[in-house]
């Protein structure tokens, strides 16, 4: 397997509930290494940029919203953005996220334990995860700067 970077961000209701130390504990039991990590004020540009392949899906413009923090009355935007490192990362990370949607994600994942869908029909999964090796590389280069993460 090959050694990977994967974009993980905890996202507004991760903050909002107190779940970062949870959710960073689950990351570590992975047995990756956490190479990045920094708290970032998520702007309108940055959050089309990230989601941009799913710029024509209905559930577009309330996406940007939540990653946003719009949903969670954060007086400003925030999202604490991380990258984990190892062997076939990308996948394992998405394992313990559990599937997209929090009702068909898996019990004892980080989505099926936490995440839940809203009146409005959003997604509050809790993290975002790169999906693929192309994606890992966009997400980490638009996240973080490369003297953010160490070698
Ligand atoms: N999402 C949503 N409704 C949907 C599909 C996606 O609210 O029907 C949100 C959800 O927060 C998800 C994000 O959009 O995490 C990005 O969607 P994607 O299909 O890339 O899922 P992911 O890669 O996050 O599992
Ligand atoms: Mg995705």
């Amino acid at each position: 397997m090959a050694i990977e970077q994967t974009l993980i961000l905890i996202k507004p209701d991760g903050l909002f509930r107190r779940l970062t130390g949870l959710t960073i504990d689950r990351l570590d039991s992975t047995g990756l290494e956490m190479v990045g990590a920094k708290m970032v004020s998520v702007s309108e540009d940055l959050a089309r940029e990230h989601y941009k392949s799913l710029s024509d899906k209905p559930f577009f413009p309330n996406l940007i919203r939540y990653i946003r923090g719009e949903f969670h009355g954060l007086k400003d935007s925030r999202i604490l953005a991380l990258v984990y490192r190892g062997e076939g990362a990308i996948a394992k990370v998405r394992l313990i996220a559990g599937a997209t949607n929090p009702e068909q994600a898996a019990p004892g994942t980080i989505r099926g334990s936490f995440g839940r869908i809203t009146t409005a029909q959003q997604f509050e999964n809790v993290i975002h995860a790169s999906s693929d090796p192309v994606d890992a590389k966009r997400e980490v280069e638009l996240w973080f700067k490369p003297q953010e993460i160490l070698a």
